[in-house]
C-alpha cells in the first residue's frame, strides 16, 4: 500500500515551520475528528493519517528522518501497516491538547521496561458557581481519553501473536550513530524506544494498545471548595500503553465570580448601597444569602459609609468541617441626584438649620486642617 506524503496529508509545504504544522493539523483534525463524523470510515482513516503525519513531522528528529528516507524511515520491523500514532509516548494526550481546549496532557507518558508506558495525566478544567461551591455537588463530566484496547488487552499485538524484540536496537530502545568525530546515542527510529516491534498489529487499536473513547465520570465536589482547587482522580487518566498503568485525571476547579458576594476564605462580603436618608434616619433592608434564605439588616440612625455589619454563620461552609464563615455587609451611601425644586428647597432648609454636631467629622476635619497649615 503506497502511503500518501505526510506534508500532502497536512496540506503544508515542505518548509512549513512548527506553527504552520500545528495550525494545519488542528484545522484538519477538527474537520475529520470521529466525534464530528460518526460512522464515517473514510473520515476515521483520514483522521488517523493526520495524526500519524503530525506525530512524525512535529518531532524534529523524526521529521529529519522522514525528509531523508520517507516512509521507509519508520517501516522496518513491520510497523508500517497500521502503525498509526508513531509517536508512542503521549500520542493521544498531545492530540487532545491540540483539539480540546480544556483537556491537557498533564504529564508526558513515562516509559518503563518492556514497552509498557504509563498513561499520561489528563487535565480537566471545571467551572462552578459560588452557589455550587456553597452546597457541594456531584458533577458528571465527559472525558475524552484513551483506554486499554479490549481486543489485545493492551499489548498492541493481534490476539495470538506476540511483540518481537526490535531488530534495529536489539531491544535496548537506543541506537548509536556516528556524526563526524562523535558517536551519538538516540532513540531507536524503528521501535521509537520501546525495544519491541509488533509484526501483526491488533486491528482495533492499530498496535497502540489503546483506543479513544469518551467516558462519563462522576466527580464529587465537596461543599466549601475553594477557587483553584485541584482534585486528583487516581487512575482515571489516559490508559497505559501495552499494559502500563493508567495516568491520573486532575480536575482544576475554578469558582466563577458572584454578582453580589466576594469571597475571602469562608467569609463573604457584600457591598450594599443605602440612601442618604436611610443612613441618617435608620432603617432595615433584606439581603439574600447562599442558603436560599433572607436576612434582615437593621441600620441604626447616623450610619456612616464603610460601616460593616456581620451576619454570623451566613458565609461559606469550611471544607470538611461543620463550621461556616460569616457574611459581612459593607454599607455604601448614595448621595441623591437629579433633585426636584422642592427637594432642593428642603435640603437647603435642612442645611440652614444644621449644627456642627450634625457633621462632627466634616467640621473636625476642616478645623484640624486649618490649624495645621496656619501654624
Ligand atoms: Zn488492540
Ligand atoms: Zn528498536
Amino acid at each position: 500500500m503506497a502511503k500518501a506524503d505526510f506534508y500532502e496529508i497536512l496540506g503544508v509545504a515542505k518548509s512549513a515551520d512548527e506553527k504552520e504544522l500545528k495550525s494545519a493539523f488542528r484545522k484538519m483534525a477538527m474537520k475529520y475528528h470521529p466525534d464530528k463524523n460518526p460512522g464515517d470510515a473514510e473520515a476515521e482513516k483520514k483522521f488517523k493519517e493526520l495524526n500519524e503525519a503530525y506525530e512524525t513531522l512535529k518531532d524534529p528528529q523524526k521529521r529529519a528522518a522522514y525528509d531523508r528516507y520517507g516512509h521507509a524511515a519508520f517501516e522496518q520491523g513491520g510497523m508500517g501497516g497500521g502503525g498509526g500514532f508513531g509517536g508512542g509516548a503521549g500520542g493521544f494526550s498531545d492530540i487532545f491538547e491540540d483539539i480540546f481546549g480544556e483537556m491537557m496532557g498533564g504529564g508526558r507518558a513515562r516509559r518503563s521496561s518492556g514497552g509498557r508506558e504509563r498513561g499520561a495525566d489528563l487535565r480537566y478544567n471545571m467551572e462552578i458557581s459560588l452557589e455550587e461551591a456553597f452546597s457541594g455537588k456531584t458533577a458528571q463530566i465527559r472525558v475524552p481519553t484513551s483506554i486499554t484496547c479490549d481486543v489485545c488487552t493492551g499489548s498492541g499485538a493481534k490476539p495470538g501473536t506476540q511483540p518481537k524484540t526490535c531488530g534495529t536496537c536489539q531491544g535496548s530502545g537506543r541506537v548509536r550513530a556516528s556524526q563526524g568525530f562523535f558517536s551519538v546515542e538516540r532513540t531507536c527510529p524503528t521501535c521509537h524506544g520501546r525495544g519491541q516491534t509488533i509484526t501483526d498489529p491488533c486491528t482495533k487499536c492499530h498496535g497502540q494498545g489503546r483506543v479513544t473513547e469518551e467516558r462519563s465520570l462522576s466527580v464529587n465536589i465537596p461543599a466549601g471548595i475553594e477557587d483553584g482547587t485541584r482534585i486528583r482522580l487516581q487512575g482515571e487518566g489516559e490508559a497505559g500503553a501495552r499494559g502500563g498503568p493508567a495516568g491520573d485525571l486532575y480536575i482544576f476547579l475554578s469558582v466563577t465570580p458572584h454578582e453580589f458576594f466576594q469571597r475571602d476564605g469562608a467569609d463573604l462580603y457584600c457591598a450594599v448601597p443605602i440612601s442618604m436618608t436611610t443612613a441618617a434616619l435608620g432603617g432595615t433592608f433584606d439581603v439574600g444569602t447562599l442558603d436560599g434564605s433572607k436576612s434582615r439588616v437593621s441600620v441604626p440612625e447616623g450610619t456612616q459609609a464603610g460601616k460593616q455589619f456581620r451576619l454570623k454563620g451566613k458565609g461559606m461552609p469550611v471544607l470538611r468541617s461543620s463550621q461556616t464563615g460569616d457574611l459581612y455587609i459593607q454599607i455604601g451611601i448614595e448621595t441623591p441626584q437629579k433633585l426636584t425644586k422642592r427637594q432642593r428647597e428642603l435640603l437647603q432648609e435642612f442645611e440652614e438649620i444644621s449644627s456642627k454636631e450634625n457633621n462632627p467629622e466634616t467640621t473636625g476635619f476642616f478645623a484640624r486642617m486649618k490649624e495645621f497649615f496656619d501654624n
